[in-house]
């Protein structure tokens, strides 16, 4: 089981940030910007384009509202999009508020919030999905 499906299980903690039967979203741990989000399927495929065309659809619609909710509760010019999952072998999309390009940098440092700033974020997120 990988350590999404864990996390989407509820047996790792996250902070949940939208969900429903097929598909899971959550503050990444640690954001290339405020808001940067993970989106999976419950279902467990390592590499996204092995995903049936069903599902990559899905996963994307869901995104696609989970963007919308993000970009309510985080101001940003808009919400990018990024598939890199060089780390973890569970399909996921990032979503990342942007101002700049540079918000989309994998590569620099990370940055850090208090649990306290991640939880009532990812729980402003998840009021404002449910509200869509
Ligand atoms: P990728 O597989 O797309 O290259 O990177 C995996 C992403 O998942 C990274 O941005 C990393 O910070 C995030 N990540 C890895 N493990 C965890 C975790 O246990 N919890 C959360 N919330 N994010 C994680």
């Amino acid at each position: 089981m990988s350590i999404f499906s864990k996390i989407a299980a509820g047996e790792i903690p996250s902070y949940k940030c939208a969900e429903d039967e097929r598909f899971y979203a959550f503050l990444d741990i640690n954001p290339v910007a405020y808001g940067h989000t993970l989106v999976i399927p419950r279902e467990e495929t390592d590499y996204i384009f092995d995903l049936d065309d069903k599902t990559l659809a899905d996963l994307h619609v869901f995104a696609k509202k989970v963007a919308v909710a993000l970009k309510q509760v985080v101001p940003c010019t808009k919400v990018g999009v990024a598939v890199l999952g060089l780390e973890v072998p569970h399909a996921h999309i990032h979503l990342v508020p942007m101002q700049t390009e540079g918000d989309m940098d994998f590569r620099k440092a990370k940055l850090q919030f208090s649990a306290e700033e991640m939880q009532a974020l990812a729980d402003k997120v998840y009021a404002a999905f449910k509200a869509l």
